[in-house]
């Protein structure tokens, strides 16, 4: 069985709440596997991915993922969090270990009372209670790991320290996930690999992200955004059919589910789950 489900972000103003649940309000009939929620790099926006994903627990029959990083908490702090999690009716937690706040690629500094590594964050979190977790994986390797060997041994780390499943960064050749899988199971571990999908239908949009998250953006498909950058209607057309197209490569290939991101507004994403769907009901019968 193939799970799918969407990742949303805590909005900061009062238009993108309402749009925000605009978005879950849309998908909830389709009843995906999980939603889930990113953490932000700090202040406010981190009390509102609690409070989105409690929302989301009792207002909605969705099943709250809430992400959450070891940027800036000491291990008390993590706790306090993990329990109002926990509080709220949120069971499920996808643990990353975070990016230096204002310089992704800067020097990580861990809080003096803090954790370095994700591998110890879901060691906290397994001690804590009945949690599901998610983890971070890379099919471009992380951009802080020295090499392949060092990167799939950490990240098989993690998974034995008690992840359930991980979620792929964003990418946009196939090949890269399936070489990932591939490296992970040579390694004896075969906590399932989730491919995320980045509709790219905004071709600024997605070459700051591509450059933020480090995942390669293919020239051929820039070319034809970038055509069609005065028509939105064209440009959006392009992005879904080329993230159908991988959506529906990768389920081909066995990956164990898709995770949609839908920057608060699920039309692309809808798009391509509605696709997709179709054409396996069509395969199936
Ligand atoms: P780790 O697994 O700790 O790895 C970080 C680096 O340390 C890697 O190079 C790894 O190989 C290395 N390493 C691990 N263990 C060891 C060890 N024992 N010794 C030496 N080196 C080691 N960020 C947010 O701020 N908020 C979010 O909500 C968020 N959501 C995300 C969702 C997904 C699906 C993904 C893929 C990323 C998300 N991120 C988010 C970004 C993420 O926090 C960063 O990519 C971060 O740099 C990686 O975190 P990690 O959990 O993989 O770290």
């Amino acid at each position: 069985m193939t799970t799918f489900s969407f990742e949303f972000f805590p909005p900061k103003t009062e238009i993108g709440k309402q749009t925000l649940w605009d978005a879950i309000r849309r998908v909830e009939p389709l009843a995906p596997d999980f939603v889930s929620v990113t953490y932000g790099a700090g202040g406010s926006s981190r009390d509102r991915t609690v409070e989105i994903t409690k929302r989301i627990a009792t207002e909605t029959t969705l099943r709250p993922v809430a992400h959450l990083t070891a940027v800036g908490h000491s291990v008390a702090e993590l706790r306090h969090i993990i329990g109002q999690y926990a509080d709220a009716g949120v069971r499920d937690v996808l643990v990353l270990r975070g990016d230096p706040p204002g310089d992704p690629r800067g020097a990580w500094t861990p809080h003096p009372q803090g954790l370095t590594y994700a591998y110890q964050l879901v060691e906290l979190v397994r001690s804590l209670g009945e949690f599901t977790i998610g983890v971070a994986a890379f099919p471009e390797r992380h951009p802080r790991s020295a090499d392949w060997e060092s990167d799939i041994e950490h990240f098989v780390a993690k998974c034995r320290a008690g992840a359930d499943y991980a979620i792929t960064q964003m990418f946009f050749d196939v090949e890269d996930y399936l070489r990932l899988r591939d490296r992970v199971a040579a390694a004896g571990c075969d906590t399932p690999i989730i491919p995320e999908i980045m509709p790219a239908t905004d071709v600024r949009q997605i070459r700051r992200f591509a450059q933020l998250s480090n995942a390669a953006f293919p020239e051929v498909l820039a070319h034809r955004l970038e055509a069609a950058r005065d028509s939105p209607g064209e440009g959006h057309a392009i992005g879904v059919a080329h993230a159908t197209a991988m959506a529906e490569r990768l389920l081909a290939e066995g990956a164990p589910g898709l995770h949609y991101i839908t920057l608060n507004r699920s039309t692309a994403a809808l798009e391509i789950h509605r696709t997709v769907q179709s054409s396996r009901s069509i395969h199936v019968s």
